[in-house]
Formats: structure tokens, C-alpha cells, sequence
């Protein structure tokens, strides 16, 4: 809170060659709480530097899978086995393994369902694990729902592997699983959407030890990276498309199918591989019987979703980027949808492909091959090269699309601890899809609406933006709208394009792979561009100050010609920001002026000295609304004769 704390008026008497005494009110108001010293950060290590880089000695651990999975449709049922390569990166020798379990969230006895009653999946049995092994001998492991504790049978060194190796089974939730879900709305067969469904080691960082929060469903998901190879088993008339790259098209696509794909590959154009007239068809699958295995390989990556149906129209194109070497590659863009859809969903693949480029030359080349959308009942959610997205209409679905495939910047590529920090991921994804819808529609509509940031601000700015997701009622405002305002606000009003832009990327650069905390993100931005922003931070992401500038009065008068001003301003809530200043005068000429934060250094009131042609008749602070300040009404002043 901002007090103020003293409240001086001195008289004092000046006896000039005039013989008059001239009475001087002095009023100093002084911050109690002072929002310009430095923030309580961790303490800077060889893990994480003090300038927001990672540190000499940073290390995270390594997960990769190896999973087969088979999808009963009749029986609506998942079995599958896997073998987890868990390999210890870090300084410390482990004793336990903790998993993720997350489709255990519709379980009885999980966390959400005790909380809310009811997933609407009742009766749900969870995921049965039929056998654990820890290199080839047989293990135990302790059951918390949607977490699991493995105690290792030896110490797991530094530098140490384990292979982890489990048989499992699950009933596929019929309900909109919360990420996974399935949808039988379509004539030629449901979509299967899974997400979040293997077992998978919980993160073991140097912050939190092992991350091992249950699942609630309000946070996303942190997870290791690792390779994957993933065979997924379906019914033969099914489209699988997945986190990786196919493995064996001359298995599972027809020749027509697999040149249409060689085509895509190269291809500006939109090319079917399965046109909606084809999906009727048993021709467009290969001929035979039984179910098919559709492989998929993608590297560092950190999770991986697929999704299947019989109803799939199949649609791709390609888009050439360019890597940090400098060098070109063409990654795979496509679509998958039911016809029910069509009208909307033709121009999807295109879609994808202007996000892919936009955010690879204004971020970090994308690293993978390919990027799918896939419409299914999730109404818009990311994972690695694969995106679910439902869309209303065209519009919506570009807006969705170009938000989900933005997460494989935040979190894929960056990745960032998304059960703690849900603002890394949604609020540095809603900043840069702002720029990415104004670049797709060709104009300025995609601004973020700083009125409807003042009237949610009593409603839901109740916690602070870096509050874990799980404990917050409007992640709407507080993950995605108030981040992504606020870093808009920093770009354009507080560090300019060009700084900010050199300083974020250089984060993008820094973090691309690796895991980072809001202290790396907020130091990186200071180290980059050479500027102190605990103030900023400070107030509008780690705690809950609001702004609100006016002015006060103006005292003028004509001296030699010119007009002498002196504009009395006041900082009235707890934050600060820099004072953008519009002046008008009798003659009709404005007057910009732009005041650095720091004014606000010393006092809650700055008196502002100006020379002007003419008499002032009006000053306004902050004419563009720009600013996030809660208090208008005092932002403007006319000056009387
Ligand atoms: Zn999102």
C-alpha cells in the first residue's frame, strides 16, 4: 500500500528588495512501501545466473519413451506398454521415481473429483499398471491417484539411467475428458483425442526438487524431454495423426495417399491426402484385414498426444523456414477434420502454416517437421507438432489454431513449469498472438482491450498473476489477458520495440530446450535490455498494485514570449509507470512529452517544468489509454483564463 507519510507544510518568509512575504506550501508525499526496490528473487547460482541465462552448471533430466498403445473402440478401452528411459542429469543420487498418472483425475479418490464431485466420468476404474519393472526386475509402486512413487530398487546416480518398464490399461473417458476426449458427433465415425495419457515421470528440477503436484485439470502439464517412438493400434479404417513424424506410410496410407504426402512436402498449395469424398470409401485405406500399427518418431520433445478417427479428411501443405544456421527447411502444416465441419475447416491447414511461419521468423525456428490441427471435442488445446482446436466459425478457429500452435513456442520449446507458472506459457502466448492476428487480418483489431482490463480488475485481480493456476478462480484474466497486456504495455510504452524485442528473443534463445522460472524470464529482460524493471514486475506480476496517475494543477505564466508551465502530477495507487503527457494550448499547437518512471522515485507528486508558445488550456495524462490506470477521471485538466 501507498501511504502518505509525511505531510510538511513550512512556511517560510522571503524578504526580498520587494518587502513582501510570499508564503511557499511544500508538501512532500513520500512511498511507505517502495515499489522501486529490488524484488525478493532466488539467489543467482552456477544453475541459473544472475543474468536470467542459465547457469554454467544447469542440467535437467531426460526422459524417453517407448510406448505401444492398442484403442478398443468397441470396447472403448486402452492397453498399451511402454519402457521409460529415466536418466539422471542431475547432481543429486535419487531414490524414488515419482510418475504422473493424469487420466487417473476421473478417479473417486483423486484430488478434482473430491473437490468437485465429479468429472461426469462416475465408476471410472483409472489406470491399471498390470506390471512395473525396473531394469527387467519386478517393482512396486505406491498409488496417490493421479501420482504414483516408484521406490528405486538401487540409488539412481548421477549420470545414471534406469529403464522403466510398464504394462497398463485404461478405459478411455467418454466424457470430454478434461484434454482427452472423444467426440461421436460425425456420420463416418468418433474422433479420439489423447492427450496426458501414459504414465511419465514427474520433472525433477533444482527449484522444487520433484515436482510432484497432483492433477487437477486447471494446470496444463511440465514434463521432461525425451525422444519418443510410439506405435499406436487402431481400427483399419482410422487417420492417426500424432506428436511425431510417421514411420511407416507404405504400412498404413494407400500409394496414392503416401505420393499425395510426398507432394505436400513441397507443395505451397494445400494438397488432400484424404479427400471428404474419399473417407467413405474403403479404398481410401489399404487393402486388407485386421487392425493397422501406425509409428511415430519425433526427438526432444515433451510430451506426446495423437489423435484417430475413421472420419477424417486429411489436408496438408508445407511452409519454408529458416533456421538459426541460416540454412532452409520445409515443415509439414496439416489438418484433419470431419466433413460435418467443411465449411470452416477448408482453409485449417493454411492456417496452421501462417502461424508456423509468423512465430519461426519472430521467435525461434520451429524445430520439429511437422504441425497438425485436428478437430475433435477439446475446444483448444496443445501439445507437441499436434493441436486440438474445436472452432465455431472460421474466425474462431484461426484465433484457437494460431493460440495452440503459439504453445509450441511456450511451452514446447520453452518449457516452462506450466502447474506453477501458468502466465510462462498463456500470458507470453496471448502477448504474441496479438502481433500474429494483426499480421494474419491486416490490421489493428487485435490490440488488447485495456478498458475491459480496468472493469475485471476489482472482480478477478484478487491474486497475483504468478499465483499457481490450480488456486486461481479466472486464469482467463490473471494466466492470459493481464500477462499479456502487461508484456504489451512493456514493448510498446515502457522499453520500446526494438529493446524489448532483442530482449525477449534473446529469452526464447537462452531458454529454447530448457526449463525456465519467472526469474529468468524477469532478469533476461533486464541483462537484455539494459534496463531496471523490478518496478514493473514487481507490481504487475508478482503482486497486485494498481495504477493510477493524474494531474493535478497547472501554474503558468508569460515570461520574454514564452509560456512557463508548471504541471503538478500525482501518483495515486501503489504502482508506477511512466507519465505520457499530452498538452494543448491556446494557439492550438500539442505537446507531447514522455516522463521515465523514475520521476516517481522520491514523491507521489511531480511538478513538471515546461516552456510552450502558448497558454496551456488542457493537459491530459496518459491521452491514448494506453495504461492500465484504474482512475481516469483525473486524468485531464482544463485550464481556465
Ligand atoms: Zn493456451
Amino acid at each position: 500500500m501507498l501511504k502518505i507519510t509525511t505531510c510538511i507544510i513550512s512556511m517560510v518568509c522571503t524578504i526580498g528588495c520587494q518587502k513582501k512575504q510570499k508564503i511557499v506550501e511544500q508538501v512532500s508525499y513520500m512511498y511507505e512501501g517502495d515499489v522501486f526496490m529490488p524484488m525478493d528473487l532466488p539467489t543467482p547460482n552456477s544453475v541459473r545466473a544472475g543474468s536470467g541465462a542459465p547457469g554454467h552448471a544447469y542440467w535437467q533430466q531426460r526422459a524417453d519413451h517407448d510406448i505401444k498403445v492398442t484403442l478398443d473402440t468397441d470396447k472403448q478401452y486402452v492397453t498399451a506398454s511402454e519402457v521409460i528411459t529415466y536418466t539422471n542429469n542431475s547432481p543429486d543420487t535419487l531414490r524414488d521415481v515419482w510418475l504422473q498418472l493424469e487420466q487417473n483425475i476421473h478417479r473417486e479418490d483423486s484430488v478434482r473429483v473430491r473437490e468437485s464431485g465429479s468429472t461426469g466420468q462416475d465408476d471410472f476404474e483409472g489406470i491399471k499398471i498390470t506390471n512395473l519393472e525396473l531394469d527387467g526386475v519386478p517393482a512396486h509402486w505406491h498409488d496417490y491417484a493421479t501420482l504414483g512413487l516408484i521406490p528405486l530398487h538401487t540409488p539412481l546416480e548421477p549420470n545414471q539411467s534406469v529403464s522403466i518398464s510398464l504394462d497398463w490399461t485404461f478405459p478411455f473417458p467418454t466424457v470430454n475428458g478434461i484434454r482427452m476426449g472423444y467426440d461421436d458427433a460425425y456420420d463416418a465415425g468418433a474422433v479420439w483425442e489423447f492427450a496426458q495419457w501414459f504414465p511419465t515421470p514427474c520433472v525433477y528440477d533444482d527449484m522444487y526438487g520433484w515436482n510432484n503436484l497432483p492433477y487437477i485439470g486447471r494446470g496444463e502439464f511440465y514434463t521432461n524431454f525425451g525422444d519418443y517412438n510410439v506405435e499406436v493400434t487402431v481400427p483399419r479404417e482410422h487417420i492417426v495423426v500424432a506428436s511425431g513424424a510417421l514411420q511407416n506410410p507404405e504400412d498404413v496410407l494407400t500409394k496414392t495417399q503416401q505420393e499425395r504426402l510426398e507432394e505436400a512436402m513441397t507443395s505451397d498449395d494445400v494438397v488432400a491426402i484424404r479427400t471428404l469424398k474419399e473417407v467413405a470409401s474403403s479404398e481410401s485405406r489399404p487393402e486388407g484385414e485386421g487392425m493397422l500399427t501406425w509409428k511415430f518418431k519425433t526427438v526432444d520433445i515433451r510430451t506426446f498426444a495423437f489423435a484417430t478417427s475413421a472420419s477424417f479428411a486429411w489436408e496438408a501443405t508445407s511452409v519454408a523456414i529458416k533456421d538459426l544456421d541460416g540454412s532452409e527447411r520445409r515443415v509439414l502444416c496439416m489438418a484433419c477434420y470431419p466433413k460435418e465441419v467443411e465449411s470452416y475447416w477448408d482453409d485449417a491447414a493454411s492456417m496452421v502454416k501462417h502461424s508456423i511461419r509468423y512465430y519461426s521468423e519472430s521467435l525461434y525456428p520451429y524445430p520439429w517437421e511437422q504441425m497438425t490441427v485436428v478437430r475433435g471435442i477439446e475446444g483448444g488445446m496443445e501439445y507437441p507438432l499436434l493441436v486440438f482446436c474445436r472452432g465455431r466459425d472460421e474466425q474462431s478457429l484461426f484465433n484457437v489454431t494460431d493460440h495452440e500452435v503459439g504453445h509450441d513456442w511456450f511451452p514446447m520449446l520453452v518449457n516452462s513449469d506450466e502447474r506453477r507458472h501458468a502466465w510462462m506459457d498463456e500470458g507470453l502466448n496471448t502477448f504474441v498472438n496479438y502481433y500474429s492476428l494483426e499480421s494474419y487480418y491486416g490490421n489493428q483489431e487485435h490490440r488488447p482491450d485495456v478498458s475491459a482490463y480496468r472493469a475485471e480488475r476489482y472482480k478477478n485481480d484478487l491474486k497475483a498473476i504468478n499465483t499457481p493456476p490450480d488456486l486461481l478462480r479466472s486464469r482467463g484474466h490473471l494466466s492470459y489477458r493481464k500477462p499479456g497486456y502487461g508484456l504489451r504495455l512493456l514493448r510498446e510504452e515502457i522499453l520500446g520495440q526494438e529493446r524489448f524485442d532483442i530482449a525477449f528473443k534473446e529469452y526464447v534463445r537462452r531458454w529454447a530446450f530448457k526449463s525456465p522460472r519467472p526469474s529468468d524470464f524477469y532478469r533476461t529482460m533486464e541483462d537484455m535490455s539494459g534496463m531496471d524493471l523490478q518496478w514493473f514486475f514487481k507490481g504487475f506480476f508478482e503482486e497486485t498494485m494498481q495504477l493510477d496517475q493524474g494531474v493535478v494543477e497547472v501554474v503558468q505564466e508569460q515570461s520574454d514570449g514564452k509560456w512557463e508551465a508548471e504541471i503538478t502530477l500525482e501518483n495515486v495507487e501503489d504502482w508506477v509507470c511512466p507519465v505520457k503527457l499530452e498538452i494543448q494550448c491556446e494557439d492550438g499547437s500539442v505537446h507531447k512529452r514522455n516522463l521515465p518512471v523514475t520521476v516517481w522515485a522520491w514523491s507521489t507528486r511531480h511538478k513538471h517544468k515546461i516552456s510552450l508558445p502558448s497558454r496551456v488550456t488542457t493537459v491530459t495524462v496518459d491521452p491514448e489509454g494506453a495504461f492500465p490506470d484504474i482512475d481516469r477521471s483525473n486524468n485531464i485538466i482544463h485550464v481556465g483564463m
